[in-house]
């Protein structure tokens, strides 16, 4: 069973030592590993399993590394996902092009496991701030995913385990409109079968959490397509 809430890193290197050495670091960190070996593999694994992060080797065979970080930089729905690429080129040009092909950082092997996981753990304080221990807030309300605790206007809210999971998925994404199943992928998690229903009574449930000292309530239906924290 996937937990959720684990960030998801996708390793493409056509290097099987490299690649499963770097995994098996990510995993020992707690993240959800996927591998590829290739350029067209990682597209599709992007396309199927939406990455929280992708630690992207330059040199691969056929689809280079490079033309896989401008594929996924130009379309909406990748462009987003934070690329840190790795090459064995140390030249200052070949740093400077693989950062205008958009990759969001860059580093020359051979790394330390110590500095790419620190480089990946910082991608990841930008995109899934929860994730990595950060405090969220949003108009006076305050998760803190270390003690698992939630403050609205300084007071401390009850909320249930799958309540917390929703509120700090929206809380890392304000504003941002979430379908049914993206939430279920991502607070239940996609090995588990729910009834996208579920999603509406623990969308219920929070909202009364929300609520329970007063004032209004920030989540948002946004009709056919989900919900959206403010
Ligand atoms: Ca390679």
């Amino acid at each position: 069973m996937s937990q959720p809430e684990r960030p998801r890193i996708l390793v493409v290197e056509d290097e099987p030592a490299q690649r499963e050495v770097l995994a098996y670091n990510l995993e020992a960190e707690g993240y959800q590993v996927s591998r590829a070996e290739n350029g067209e593999e990682a597209l599709l694994l992007v396309a199927e399993d939406a990455p929280d992060v992708i630690v992207l080797d330059w040199m691969l065979p056929n689809v280079s590394g490079i033309e896989v970080c401008r594929r996924l930089k130009v379309r909406t729905e990748t462009r987003t996902i934070p690329i840190i690429m790795l090459s064995a080129r140390s030249e200052e040009v070949d740093r400077v092009r693989g950062l205008e092909t958009g990759a969001d950082d860059y580093v020359v092997k051979p790394y330390s496991v110590v500095e790419l996981m620190a480089r990946v753990r910082a991608q990841l304080r930008r995109t899934r701030p929860a994730s990595v221990g950060e405090r969220l807030s949003f108009e006076g309300i305050v998760l803190d995913p270390e003690t698992h605790k939630v403050l609205r206007d300084d007071k401390p809210l009850k909320l249930g385990p799958t309540e917390f999971r929703l509120l700090s998925t929206f809380m890392e994404k304000p504003g941002r409109v979430w379908s049914r199943e993206q939430l279920l992928d991502r607070v239940w998690g996609r090995d588990i079968y729910v009834d996208t229903r579920t999603v509406d009574v623990h969308i219920g449930r929070l909202r009364k959490a929300l609520c329970q000292h007063g004032g209004d309530d920030p989540l948002r239906t946004v009709r056919g397509a989900g919900y959206a924290l403010g």
